[in-house]
């Protein structure tokens, strides 16, 4: 039980380190276990000891020293050969402070003479490192190091292949006509418009959908005096932003129905006489929003958004959100898993 009077522990790891560490653009679980061993929350032979667990608390691998998180990471034969063989300019991680160690790969991220390409390799690594002396306590494989750095390397480069270059600043025009979940731990927001010319009104559609494709929400709203089908489609994807930050959620891909605005967006135009002020506002959003991208799809994938776009020019509300999804919505929503 506890009483009022009990002294409030803060929680262990550093605070600076842990934000850093949620601000990776990296996999999910490898953020989780990054987070996990800062915090204290990785069981480890030592850990064990710790809880009363009757149990050697020295490392199986080397049988050196007691397997603390930091032994089994960075100081254990097996931890530094790996680091070694990876050919990275690691020089301060022989630390006996995990988090000084870890602090170091992040170092290694703003460093000038690493290339992008390579900087994020040594998250790979650890997590491999990681996986490696588990396999070698749960299946007594022992995985060479050149094998954990040849993992690494490859994850490295496909992780770079299907993200990074989705926020490399070309537009990627999709022919495919099936909507496609985004990777793991990034959510999808579509997006499109209508513009109806005569009374200058505009239609926006929205709707998010997780990595498994699960519909999270959606929405549609009316915008007046909009000038042209750019400013509509520039307003819907500002609305879109808007209503990912309002609820909380922070890695986002984008697909929207205009190339066009892709083409602006991506290539860093500065000024735009048709979009003005919008621009900048779309800004403003994008680099609240750390890790999100934007790309132009056919109408085919973006079918929901589009349909959202044109009804709420027809129907009395001005704004409706839908938390699940309303029937006439479930066609489009699936399709075309439906056909
Ligand atoms: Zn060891």
């Amino acid at each position: 039980m506890y009483s009022k009077d009990d002294p409030i522990e803060p929680p262990q790891g550093s605070f600076q380190l842990k934000n850093q560490i949620w601000d990776l653009e990296i996999l999910l679980k490898i953020q989780h276990f990054l987070w996990k061993a800062v915090s204290g929350a990785l069981s480890t032979f030592v850990q064990m000891c710790s809880r009363g667990i009757n149990i050697n608390p020295i490392c199986q691998r080397c049988c050196l020293e007691e397997e603390t998180i930091n032994h089994v990471l960075f100081l254990c034969l097996h931890a530094f050969a790996t680091w070694r063989c990876s050919g990275l300019p690691l020089h301060g991680i022989q630390s006996t402070d995990l988090e000084q160690n870890i602090a170091e790969l992040f170092n290694m991220l703003h460093r000038r003479n690493i290339p992008s390409s390579i900087s994020k390799l040594s998250f790979w690594l650890i997590w491999y490192i990681l996986k490696s002396r588990n396999e070698f306590l749960l299946a007594q494989r022992n995985v060479h190091p050149m094998e954990d750095v040849k993992r690494a390397m490859d994850r490295n480069e496909e992780w770079n292949n299907t993200f990074v270059s989705a926020r490399v600043n070309v537009v990627r025009q999709v022919r495919n006509s099936k909507w496609e979940p985004p990777p793991v731990g990034w959510l999808k927001c579509n997006f499109d418009s209508s513009f109806r010319r005569e009374d200058k009104i505009g239609g926006i559609g929205w709707i998010v959908r997780d990595e498994k494709g699960h519909f999270l929400k959606a929405g549609m709203v009316i915008q007046e005096n909009v000038t042209s089908p750019l400013q509509a489609e520039a307003l819907a994807f500002l609305f879109a932003l808007q209503q990912i930050w309002i609820n909380g959620w922070r890695r986002v891909w984008f697909e929207g129905g205009s190339s066009e605005l892709a083409r602006i967006i991506n290539t860093v135009v500065q000024d735009h006489a048709c979009l003005g002020n919008i621009l900048y506002d779309i800004r403003h959003w994008m680099s609240k929003l750390t890790s999100c991208s934007l790309d132009s799809v056919n109408r085919e994938r973006n079918m929901d958004a589009d349909v959202l776009s044109k009804r709420i020019v027809g129907v009395n509300d001005n704004v409706v959100v839908y938390n699940s999804p309303p029937l006439w919505l479930v066609y489009y929503l699936y399709w075309p898993y439906t056909t």
